[in-house]
């Protein structure tokens, strides 16, 4: 599988990845991070967003790297970059509206596309890459082949999904979601809104063939994109919750961890004195979608748990797979288990899967302390980055 060759899940294949990285995350980053030079050529960027995204490696290890080699303001731009990911995650937590709602309008997308005269047709080559927009054709290839695609390109294939083929947005989210390894909730949803003008309502994003031409190296000059974006429409955003409160565990008592595929790094809990009796683990990553996801995504889970699994073996006790939450009290009983710990797990089909449970979830400091800054526009967040930093250190993954 072409996707696992590039993207092993595993934290030491991160890690390495990592350390190629870091000596290119300073100036050379802020130049060249927009170039998109296709499969095999994004050494301009890190490539490390599905490490990130199952924390095999965390935002807090990258950071403490990325500042142990270069100054705060030759790293800044990418330090901000890597600071979008947490301010989507908090923007979405505290408005989770704004996913289900996105779940109502895909379902709605997909009901259209079983009944509306030729959208099936037009929905099934852009997916495939049969379009005839050569760029666009190419990145539905890599996407479907990697699961990967560079930022750009992202908001490239985003933007001509929406504003030149005119397709319902929430398929072209829905396909990301399916292929792509870092595929997330928060990110993928708010920056498709982002690019479709529903996340800052009126600003939009123009796919235009001179900055396609000139950021992949003149591979691609398409002819008949949409020369306009007018925004789509929709409802205002709801004002933000209050961020959710970290949940505390008894040590006194029976305790029982549960890992999903949202955070594998245990080794802040472990630090903090948890001691399992046992661990279970659920995949909630088939729920990204009404539709099959790719099976390298499935296949990038699969490993990324067995590697955490593997890793921390001495500290979690008899580890059983779980196939779906409603298997959680069976295995607590079980196992004498009085409480059931987990890292928390931000909006999305885990947290889906979770609601209404009896599990005691925990917050990480870094999202802590993130997420009450995203209520605004990511600029008043941006502000906030020299104390973010200030208080990190360097946990176990
Ligand atoms: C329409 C659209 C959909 C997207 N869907 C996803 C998604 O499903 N999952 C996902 O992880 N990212 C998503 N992104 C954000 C971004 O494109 C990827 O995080 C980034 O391309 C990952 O590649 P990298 O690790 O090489 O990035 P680098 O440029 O090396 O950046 C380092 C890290 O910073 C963070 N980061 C950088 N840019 C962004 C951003 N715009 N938003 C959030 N975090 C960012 C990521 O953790 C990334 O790994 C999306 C962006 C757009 C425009």
């Amino acid at each position: 599988m072409q996707a696992l060759t590039q993207f092993p899940p595993a934290r030491a294949a991160g890690l390495a990845r990592l350390a190629r990285f870091v000596p290119r995350a300073g100036t050379d980053y802020a130049r060249r991070r927009n170039l998109d030079l296709g499969p095999g050529g994004h050494d301009h960027v890190s490539g490390l967003s599905p490490w990130l995204r199952r924390r095999l490696v965390t935002e807090e290890e990258l950071l403490a790297s990325v500042l142990g080699r270069h100054s705060p303001v030759a790293a800044r731009k990418f330090v901000e970059e890597v600071f979008w990911r947490a301010y989507w995650k908090g923007w979405l937590e505290r408005r989770p509206a704004v996913w289900t709602s996105y779940r109502a309008g895909l379902l709605r997308a997909l009901d259209r596309v079983q009944t509306e005269a030729g959208l099936r047709q037009d929905w099934a080559a852009a997916c495939r890459g049969e379009t005839g927009i050569d760029c666009f054709d190419a990145w539905a290839r890599e996407l479907a082949t990697t699961g990967y695609l560079h930022n750009h390109a992202r908001m490239w294939f985003a933007s001509i999904w929406i504003f030149t083929l005119r397709l319902p947005w929430e398929l072209g989210a829905d396909v990301f979601l399916r292929h792509l390894l870092d595929g997330d909730p928060a990110s993928n949803t708010l920056g498709w809104r982002w690019v479709a003008g529903l996340q800052t309502p009126g600003r939009t994003y123009l796919a235009r063939p001179g900055n396609i031409e000139k950021c992949t190296g003149g591979r691609f000059r398409p002819e008949g994109l949409a020369a306009a974006a007018p925004a789509l429409e929709g409802p205002p955003a709801p004002p933000p919750r209050p961020v959710p409160e970290s949940g505390r565990w008894d040590p006194g008592r029976a305790t029982g961890l549960l890992l999903t595929e949202e955070d594998l790094a245990p080794g802040s809990l472990f630090e903090a004195g948890l001691a399992p009796r046992a661990t279970a683990v659920l995949s909630s990553v088939d729920g990204l979608s009404p539709l099959a996801v790719a099976p390298h995504l499935l296949a990038f889970v699969e490993g990324a748990i067995d590697d955490a699994t593997a890793r921390w073996a001495a500290r979690l006790g008899p580890v059983t797979r779980l196939s779906c939450a409603d298997d959680i009290a069976e295995w607590a009983a079980a196992n004498g288990i009085e409480q059931v710990v987990t890292p928390y797990p931000p909006v999305g089909p885990a947290a889906d899967a979770l609601a209404g449970r009896d599990v005691i979830r925990i917050l990480r400091p870094y999202d802590a302390a993130a997420w009450p800054h995203a209520t605004q526009s990511f600029s008043s967040f941006r502000a906030r980055i020299p104390s973010l930093l200030d208080g990190i250190g360097r946990p176990a993954a």
